[in-house]
């Protein structure tokens, strides 16, 4: 059988479904533009999804000529609740994106079942998510359809990539019919991503990071290298040239591979962020409750810090990767938001978490590092309970 087959079969034993309910694209955000093209999202219609997002989420409901809908996110969770997407509901609503963050898709199944009552397709944004559990069920399992991504900093990597898992069977026909407008991606691309593989795996260390890191988003931006995102895409909400991208045999040979090894990655994730959750509760500065710690995979750790530049700084001299994601409630977009038919100040919740968040590295081996460096910069962290 074909590597993408094997792939279908090693990512359906994990979110334990049927590789005929597996479909892969050459993103994430390609697998939920399949989706939208496949329920018929279009012209007047309204996607709900939280104002904590990534910007190539509301691009895609964009590209459909839909409209999305934000709403504000509680601060403990960093998810939106039922509570909040219910006052968004209009006759116009065809979809509720519910996101996983972090690792956490808090009130997936309610959200779902309401939904179900009203009609409404839900989609879980599980980007974040793959292998982690809710209520004991796989992430991605609850809503209608679920896509996930495999692009460098996400639960298994493949460099890009993309997938969908389909939990509405009414939805496999259409989506099937959707992928046939799916373009095959150039020998040569697929090359590019192997050969960024090679480097990320061969050449990427704690001394190189930083300077590697500066090189390719450089490289990316002028559009000299494959990135997540080209520069089009984050200052525009045009669809970019060559959007809807199949995947290719690369992302599986390297996916079949990345997903032997996710077990002990994910163990490794949740037990460093216990132990920086229970720094962080010990000294007072903004933790996870313990009701929400069961059902959260750590992808990262958030941090919310006084002076975000500052503390990065600090960081890098200490040779401590921290990330950077949410930055803005439509993450990396520093400018304006009308564009995208954002208010930012109809947001307060979002918005405060976007200026002071930072990421700690749930999948160090040198956890007692970071509490370290926690420690010596410990009144650089917000309290509890100035946003809590
Ligand atoms: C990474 C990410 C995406 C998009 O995934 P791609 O594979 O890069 O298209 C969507 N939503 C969120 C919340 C993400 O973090």
């Amino acid at each position: 059988m074909s590597l993408e087959h094997d792939y279908k079969v090693a990512i359906s034993s994990v979110l334990q479904t049927t590789p005929d309910k597996i479909f892969l694209y050459w993103k994430g955000r390609v697998g939920l533009f399949a989706l939208l093209k496949a329920k018929n999202i279009d012209n007047g219609d309204e996607v709900i999804m939280p104002a904590f997002t990534c910007v190539v989420v509301p691009n895609a409901v964009l590209y459909t000529g839909a409209t999305p809908v934000y709403c504000d996110i509680d601060p403990a969770t960093l998810n939106t609740t039922l509570d909040i997407i219910k006052k968004k509901i209009s006759s116009h609503t065809k979809c509720i994106i519910i996101q996983n963050t972090f690792g956490l898709s808090s009130e997936v199944d309610e959200i779902t079942s309401y939904a179900r009552e009203k009609g409404i397709f839900t989609i879980e944004d599980c980007t974040h998510g793959f292998g982690g559990t809710f209520n004991n069920a796989p992430n991605g399992s609850f809503c209608d359809a679920s896509f996930f991504s495999t692009q460098w900093n996400k639960p298994f990597s493949t460099g890009l990539g993309g997938i969908v898992m389909v939990n509405n069977p009414e939805l496999l026909q259409p989506l099937i019919e959707a992928n046939k407008g799916l373009i095959k991606p150039k020998l040569t691309k697929s090359l590019m991503l192997e050969i960024l593989i090679f480097f990320r795996k061969n050449l990427l260390n704690n001394t190189t990071y930083w300077f590697l890191l500066r090189l390719y988003r450089f490289l990316s931006k002028k559009g000299l290298v494959i990135g997540s995102s080209s520069n089009d895409e984050i200052t525009s909400t045009k669809i970019p040239e060559n959007y809807f991208m199949a995947s290719c045999n690369t992302q599986a040979k390297h996916g079949i591979n990345a997903l032997k090894h996710l077990k002990p990655l994910l163990v490794l994730r949740y037990e460093n962020s216990i132990k920086y959750n229970n720094f962080l509760k010990e000294n007072g500065k903004i933790f996870y409750p313990e009701n929400l710690l069961q059902n959260h995979s750590f992808l990262k750790f958030p941090v919310f810090v006084k002076n975000r530049n500052e503390f990065i700084h600090k960081a890098e001299k200490q040779k401590i990767q921290l990330g950077d994601w949410f930055v803005s409630p439509l993450h990396p977009l520093e400018c304006e938001l009308t564009p995208w038919k954002m208010e930012m100040s109809d947001f307060p919740v979002a918005y405060e978490k976007s200026l002071n968040i930072l990421n700690l590295p749930s999948d160090t081996k040198e956890p007692e590092k970071v509490l370290q460096f926690l420690s010596d910069n410990i009144n650089d962290l917000l309290n509890a309970s100035n946003t809590n």
